[in-house]
């Protein structure tokens, strides 16, 4: 459910008409949706509140904008965050340190430091070596970490191979053989608090099956751990509910999900952790583009669109499918492949797809473009950065400018010896 609805023919973000925002601002731009967001977070977490104890840390990487963490941050979320940068933005939206969990395989001694000085609220270890490095480094502050152990379940997620994190051989967490093993090690090793396993097996997941083996895979383990006499106070299950992102696709929603957590966990006594990204933001945004020209193609024309690979990541990453719609559809619908102008084949958002014609000028959405959308923009073919908007009813303003090219090239320098 989202809030991009046709009102007299024209589509909107809320109560404002997508071609008032493209007028103003240009395209390509990203639109968010505050009512979206703001539900989205409320029926998450309210499926959650079925289990007794709960914190709920936002994946901050699926889409990383001040104005969104600011919404979050005031509807109780915390913040996943996978690098200094990201924790520099949730501390900015002023999420509360003791709600920031910091993920990642590649978390440098300059990023642990700084995390442990802001008390952020746990360290998902994903070593040995880096617990053993954290803790010389909390005990060097006179601080101590709490840390969980982010564990290699081996399940695999069904999921792109891209986005699938939870096989033996991906690089995250330690293999699940030895998680028992380093948990208590690193629970023996001073500046650290060890409280809890972590998981996360991939993104965009379609079916609670994997989940379920994951989750039920990891608390046996939790079970050996307190058995040889450590304390696990908090079990943080990582994010990976997926999206539909085609009309008819049918996903877990999140009340079934909450039920299985449930059922999963009922007498594990632990605080859950959870680390939601795409569920939270992917329906909240839509990426508004122009028809640049139609080209005749040898089967499908060519719709060429100002938006580009560098925009709109996804489907060059991951051949993932984003809904195609004009802003004000005039009826008719034609068989088009849809492209932008970067020099790559893999610039192509969609081949052979029915659509709604378009000509030169036209405006028009790739939808569910609010996850790992604007966050992996980047200015390839000297493009410029891409802008962000968000609407909140019949009010919107630019949440992230964008950026040209010559802001770009005025960070390049040419050396002496080259002049
Ligand atoms: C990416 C990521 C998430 C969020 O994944 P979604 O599929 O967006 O829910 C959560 N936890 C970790 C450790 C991640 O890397």
């Amino acid at each position: 459910m989202d809030h991009f609805d046709y009102v007299d023919g024209v589509l909107h973000a809320e109560d404002v008409p997508l071609p008032a925002i493209a007028a103003q601002v240009g395209t390509p731009v990203y639109v968010y949706s505050r009512a979206t967001l703001t539900r989205h977070a409320r029926v998450f977490r309210d499926a959650l509140s079925i289990l007794p104890s709960v914190r709920i840390a936002f994946a901050v990487k699926s889409n990383p904008n001040l104005a969104v963490l600011k919404v979050l941050a005031a509807e109780g979320y915390g913040a996943d965050v996978v690098s200094g940068g990201e924790l520099e933005r949730a501390l900015a939206a002023g999420m509360d340190p003791d709600g920031v969990v910091f993920s990642g395989v590649g978390k440098t001694a300059a990023e642990l430091e700084r995390a442990l000085l802001a008390g952020i609220g746990q360290f998902n270890l994903e070593s040995e070596e880096e617990g053993l490095e954290l803790a010389e480094i909390a005990v060097r502050l006179g601080k101590t970490a709490r840390c969980a152990l982010r564990v290699n379940p081996d399940v695999d997620a069904g999921t792109h191979g891209k986005i699938s994190t939870g096989k033996a051989e991906n690089k995250f967490g330690v293999p699940f053989d030895r998680a028992g093993a380093i948990y208590a090690r690193l629970a023996q090793t001073p500046g650290l608090s060890m409280r809890a396993l972590a998981l996360h097996i991939g993104s965009q997941l379609s079916r609670l099956e994997p989940l379920e083996a994951a989750f039920t895979k990891v608390g046996g383990l939790m079970r050996d751990i307190r058995a040889a006499g450590h304390a696990v106070t908090h079990m943080d299950l990582g994010g990976g509910v997926g999206v539909p992102y085609k009309a008819g696709d049918v996903f877990p929603q999140p009340d079934e999900y909450a039920a299985m957590v449930q059922r999963v966990t009922r007498d594990w006594d632990v605080t859950l952790m959870f680390e939601p990204g795409r569920v939270i933001t992917g329906n909240t945004g839509v990426l508004v583009t122009e028809v640049v020209r139609v080209k005749e193609g040898v089967g499908s024309p060519w719709v060429v669109v100002d938006a580009a690979m560098n925009d709109l990541a996804r489907p060059a990453l991951y051949d993932a499918w984003h809904d195609f719609a004009a802003v004000a559809p005039r009826g008719p619908r034609m068989t088009a492949n849809i492209v932008g102008p970067i020099c790559e084949s893999s610039d192509t958002f969609a081949m052979a797809r029915d659509i709604d014609a378009v000509e030169r000028g036209d405006l028009a959405v790739f939808r569910t473009a609010g996850a790992y959308g604007a966050t992996m923009a980047n200015t390839y073919n000297s493009r410029p950065l891409v802008p962000e908007v968000m609407v909140d009813g019949a009010k919107w303003a630019v949440v992230a400018d964008r950026i040209d090219p010559a802001t770009i090239l005025a960070a390049e320098r040419v050396p002496e010896w080259l002049a």
